[in-house]
């Protein structure tokens, strides 16, 4: 998952700071040494680095910090606060028009996931109640327009295509078609190229020209890293973008672009890809991905999946059990069952605090385990799933023979049982209260 090394990183240089009583300016520079390196490694820009950590350093070696009873922790507060303001500080929504139809262009390199992104964004939007249209402009990509028709089929979306017309003229028409039928949102998937070249740049200002879009929104992979920022500050110049998409944050990337993206280009992450299916776009939130990168979990984005993908009553059942540390291996397997319908599991350890997700590590939710769970948690006894702290070492093998595993694989359920109640439990306080978690470190 992104940012999971510069998060370790900085999560050590913090928990150092933080067990020191008293700060010296020295004890501040030296931990801000440690940052820019972890920074630096994760591929952010080198001049975003560098004035990063200027402004952390001057407002903490102010007397507020080294006065303060807990200097380490405010240290800590100004990264986070400072790393928020670097990716925009506030959402930024997508503009739309007073008369529709909104018009927005998708821009980008050859293989970024602009025309998957254009089916996402079109589904997202569509769910928020708006009527999109989607318009295939990428001709010279041969498999670009049946894929954005096959995407188009499957959220039940409309999609525009010309054959044998110029991507202007698709444009162009594809807009006109959208006000003659009451689309309201317009989304057009244009062509790239390998490389940013003239030809391109021609061609996307001539759209613009055009069909005069209320977005122009860059679509980038975040595994190019350095590269990422290089172009998006080509098509900043040449179209002046309003916003930018990051996609493929799901993937092994260092993160660098998204820290620096803008900071360089000053256009606002909008939306940032986490997957290949059509559900993985999300608005993109600065102070959450900062929480993240600090090792604080996205505890809000974390609520909002659960609140869409699990059967809410359960949740609140498993919810008030935990409270009241009621929590059986009946509902454990609900737990189980439930999760699994918010994601890989990965990218829901992502989302927890640093301590709740070392905890998780070792807990797999795939198909396999999760029948092994059911039969080991099955042939247990009504009184052993209710209190499974009466399950001796005679019980541990009956069950294991009923199940037809190890003595070690129910072993293994019951402690990851057990790790799930202590979790489940900071979670529950957690949410009770209705706080951002405190930092872990
Ligand atoms: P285009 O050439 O810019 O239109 O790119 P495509 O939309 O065809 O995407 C190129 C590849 O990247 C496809 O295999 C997509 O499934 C994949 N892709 C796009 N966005 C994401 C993302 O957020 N995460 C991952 N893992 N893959 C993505």
């Amino acid at each position: 998952m992104v940012f999971e090394n510069l998060s370790n990183k900085l999560q050590d240089t913090f928990k150092r700071l933080r067990g020191m009583g008293k700060l010296s300016e020295k004890n501040i520079e030296e931990s801000l040494r440690e940052v820019r390196l972890a920074l630096l490694e994760a591929d952010v820009n080198f001049k975003v680095v560098k004035d990063f950590i200027a402004t952390v350093k001057e407002r903490s070696i102010g007397q507020e910090v080294l006065n303060s009873l807990t200097p380490g922790q405010q240290v800590i507060k100004i990264v986070y606060e400072e790393l928020t303001k670097l990716m925009g500080e506030h959402e930024a929504p997508l503009k739309l028009a007073d008369r529709p139809p909104t018009i927005v262009m998708l821009v980008g390199l050859q293989g970024a996931g602009k025309t998957s992104t254009a089916g996402k964004m079109a589904g997202l939007l569509k769910k928020q109640g708006r009527r999109p249209l989607l318009i295939a402009a990428d001709i010279y990509r041969p498999a670009a327009i049946k894929q954005l028709q096959v995407l188009g089929g499957q959220l039940d979306i409309p999609v525009f295509s010309l054959e044998g017309a110029d991507p202007v003229k698709i444009a162009r028409q594809g807009v006109e078609y959208a006000i003659a039928y009451q689309r309201d949102l317009v989304i057009i998937d244009t062509a790239g190229r390998l490389h940013v070249n003239e030809e391109l740049m021609n061609e996307l200002k001539e759209i613009q020209a055009r069909v005069n879009p209320h977005e122009i929104l860059l679509v980038i992979d975040a595994m190019t890293g350095q590269d990422a920022v290089n172009v998006a500050n080509s098509f900043q110049e040449t179209l002046g973008l309003t916003g930018v998409i990051l996609t493929k944050l799901d993937s092994d990337t260092r993160g660098g672009a998204a820290l620096s993206v803008r900071a360089v280009t000053k256009a606002p992450i909008k939306y940032v890809g986490l997957g290949e299916k059509m559900e993985n776009l999300e608005v993109f939130h600065p102070s959450r991905m900062a929480s993240r990168v600090l090792g604080m979990g996205d505890v809000l984005t974390l609520i909002e999946k659960a609140q869409s993908n699990i059967d809410p009553g359960k949740a609140k059942n498993i919810f008030d059990k935990m409270r009241k540390a009621e929590f059986t291996l009946d509902d454990f397997l609900d737990q189980l069952r439930e999760m699994k319908k918010m994601g890989p599991l990965d990218q829901i350890l992502g989302m927890l605090p640093g301590n709740m997700s070392k905890q998780l590590k070792g807990v797999q939710v795939n198909e396999k385990e999760m029948v092994k769970v059911e039969a080991i948690i099955q042939s247990m006894t009504k009184q052993e799933r209710a209190n499974p702290s009466i399950i001796n070492g005679s019980r541990r093998r009956r069950i294991a023979v009923g199940s037809g595993t190890t003595v070690q694989d129910v072993n293994r359920i019951l402690q990851q049982f057990e790790q799930s109640r202590k979790m489940m439990k900071q979670f529950a306080d957690m949410g009770g209260k209705g706080k951002m978690p405190k930092l872990p470190f």
